[in-house]
């Protein structure tokens, strides 16, 4: 079973610390938390969720006793808690080990076309797309694949783009203990080519640049690096 998830809106109660829990409301850059209701803690358990999705179907003329639709709001309430929005659960923050950087590198380190799967959270539909992310270590280097970690963690809950790409900068930087961090993110959403507008062409783009990223030519040979 999924536990309920203990969520707060940055009232300084929340009992994160350690590594693998990192305290998304400290003061630190407190624009881009996630916009969290200080009274969901407990609340989204699965059967609440199923229970709710139940009543939408049904409101929507679906006729739940039929086989094919019968356990659709179990399984939505599943992957809404275990997949889609695992993200808003602060234990399930990437641990972020660092290792020291022994050989003295100096330069960025590029982690490029990392898969965003996320949900607009206007609207409920996908947000797929890939993000490029970079910094330049000082004392400390980090092991690759975190950096997909960090990326698919902040990707898993209801998101705006744009605050999906100062989040993952703001973790880097803390994190990896260097201001010089670059974030990409370049995606289609799914409430622009499904809905609305119905573009399926058109793609968002966004970015952090900071530190040695903000201008000049380590921003130029890390744009060149990306393809961009
Ligand atoms: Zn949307």
């Amino acid at each position: 079973m999924a536990k309920p998830y203990n969520l707060t809106n940055g009232h300084g109660a929340h009992g994160c610390g350690g590594d693998g829990e990192w305290e998304e409301n400290t003061s630190f850059h407190q624009e881009t938390r996630a916009p969290l209701s200080p009274s969901a803690e407990g609340i989204n358990t699965e059967s609440a969720i199923a229970h709710h999705f139940a009543e939408i179907m049904r409101l929507l003329g679906l006729d739940l006793s039929d086989p094919s639709l019968r356990d659709t709001p179990r399984r939505v309430a599943k992957m809404y808690l275990r997949e889609l929005f695992i993200g808003l659960d602060p234990a399930r923050a990437p641990e972020v080990r660092l290792f020291p950087n022994t050989y003295a590198y100096r330069q960025m380190v590029v982690e490029k076309e990392i898969r965003v799967r996320s949900i607009c959270e206007h609207h409920f539909v996908p947000i797929i797309g890939v993000a490029h992310v970079a910094y330049i270590p000082q004392a400390h280097v980090v092991g690759l694949s975190k950096l997909n970690r960090i990326v698919d963690y902040f990707s898993r809950r209801p998101q705006v783009q744009e605050r999906l790409t100062q989040q993952i900068a703001d973790f880097l930087e803390e994190k990896l203990q260097t201001p010089d961090v670059a974030v990409v993110i370049d995606a289609k959403h799914y409430c622009v080519s499904l809905r609305g507008i119905q573009d399926e062409a058109s793609r968002t783009l966004t970015y952090a640049f900071r530190g040695a990223f903000a201008s000049g030519e380590t921003q130029d040979l890390f744009l060149r690096m990306v393809g961009l």
